[in-house]
């Protein structure tokens, strides 16, 4: 049951272990530390809410770059009273509303413990009054744990018209990947042996589930498009479950002759790896916008890629391929030069997970 889900959930954001490996992801933290620090006249006496702190390192940025008030939301209890501890041990801890006549310079955070759906109560703030919503939400293929949701929901409760949302841009991007993407050409020649039952049965086995890797941008074979944006300081929380569809082409191939004319070639594609990039755009982020990044492209994050396998490679080629009339298309014989890919993203019912479902097709 749902509450099951919940409590497996945050109790797995009590180990330290993964908040060190969240902090020590440098993309990640460093992306929120310029958004936030380098743009201070956003942050400047404003009213923040961070939600999910965790141990609170969005907090302590933003409490550094001015703002007059942290709301730190942190369901899980054990982050909520670490976090607690940390800004008090960074002398920016605050208990309950601050009193007429404090300084109102100093920076200073409040944690409030509890799922930021339920908070309500303990939070003494009136309903759209925050200045600044800063979360990390991002799961595995943006959207595995669907924390979106709730930052959406305290956007709608608390953000102030025109307030501002940190990242408030979302892009899911996805591409084909080559035989070198796969685990293939390692079991192909092991100390000069062939041990490719292996490699093709591995192949077989991640076409039944995505699975989270690093992919090399070399292994990409088509261009990579864009399958989804999320805008979310005015998207609606139902958008979050959404079907798109993109065209992949042939990554062109240069010829190594001097003519530098396209070389007809095929590839094959055994499918398709999805990443997604946050951005801290100049709508609100004036000063330095940001981008954080998680491309095949881009230095790794803990997020690797999402690779999902086809269960039949696709032929495909760039340039004039001479399809065979017959042949099924995205075959040897008559290569595709292009795949229709068309992907379905859900939040699973009762569950944390999301449904995903994946259909090509080579034309
Ligand atoms: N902001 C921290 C932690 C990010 S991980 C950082 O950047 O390092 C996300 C955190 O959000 C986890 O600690 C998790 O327990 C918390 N969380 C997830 N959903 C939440 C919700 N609905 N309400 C409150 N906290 C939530």
């Amino acid at each position: 049951d749902i509450k099951k889900v919940n409590e497996s959930y945050f109790c797995s954001y009590s180990s330290f272990g993964i908040h060190r490996e969240m902090i020590s992801d440098k993309a990640r933290t460093d992306a929120y530390k310029q958004a936030i620090l380098e743009n201070s006249s956003l942050l400047r006496g404003g009213v923040v809410m961070d939600v999910g702190c965790g141990t609170g390192i969005l907090s302590l940025f933003a409490a550094k770059a001015g703002a007059s008030r942290v709301i730190a939301v942190e369901a899980s209890e054990k982050m909520a009273a670490v976090a607690t501890q940390i800004a008090k041990d960074n002398g920016l801890w605050r208990n309950g509303p601050q009193s007429e006549g404090n300084d109102r310079s100093t920076s200073i955070i409040e944690v409030v413990q509890g799922m930021v759906e339920e908070v309500g109560k303990s939070i003494q703030i009136q309903p759209h009054s925050i200045d600044v919503l800063v979360s990390e939400w991002m799961g595995y293929c943006l959207l595995y744990e669907t924390m979106l949701s709730s930052v959406l929901f305290a956007r709608d409760q608390w953000l102030k018209p025109g307030g501002a949302i940190l990242p408030d841009t979302a892009s899911m991007f996805v591409a084909g990947f080559g035989k070198g993407g796969t685990s293939l050409p390692f079991w192909e020649d092991v100390y000069g042996f062939n041990m490719s039952c292996v490699g093709r049965e591995l192949v077989q086995d991640a076409a039944k589930i995505p699975i989270v890797d690093v992919v090399d941008d070399h292994d990409l074979v088509t261009n990579a498009a864009v399958l989804k944006s999320f805008d979310m300081a005015t998207m609606k929380p139902e958008e979050v479950d959404f079907t798109a569809s993109v065209e992949l082409e042939p990554k062109s191939v240069c010829s190594t002759s001097n003519s530098m004319e396209l070389k007809s070639m095929t590839t094959w594609c055994y499918g398709v790896v999805l990443w997604f990039e946050t951005g801290f755009t100049s709508r609100f982020c004036k000063e330095k916008p940001v981008v954080l990044s998680t491309s095949p492209y881009t230095p790794k994050t803990h997020w690797s890629q999402t690779i999902f396998t086809f269960r039949e490679p696709i032929a495909i080629a760039s340039g004039n391929s001479n399809p065979n009339g017959s042949a099924a298309v995205g075959t040897d014989a008559s290569p595709a030069k292009r795949i229709h890919l068309r992907i379905s993203i859900a939040r699973a019912t009762e569950h944390r997970s999301i449904d995903i479902s994946l259909e090509t097709s080579g034309y």
